[in-house]
């Protein structure tokens, strides 16, 4: 089971571990978009598959 997101953007984060996974999207989050994102937030935002 992984967690996904696609960004708006068309950018893709994929992780198995929730709590990587969650960082990388809000280092996404914030490098790419001047964003920040709460961890429930991004957990909002995801799908499992
Ligand atoms: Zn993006």
């Amino acid at each position: 089971m992984s967690y996904v997101v696609t960004c708006p953007c068309g950018v893709t984060i994929r992780g198995e571990d929730v709590d990587q996974f969650v960082k990388d999207v809000q280092k996404h989050g914030k490098e790419v978009h001047n964003q920040e994102a709460s961890k429930e937030q991004v957990l909002a935002m995801a799908r499992q598959e």
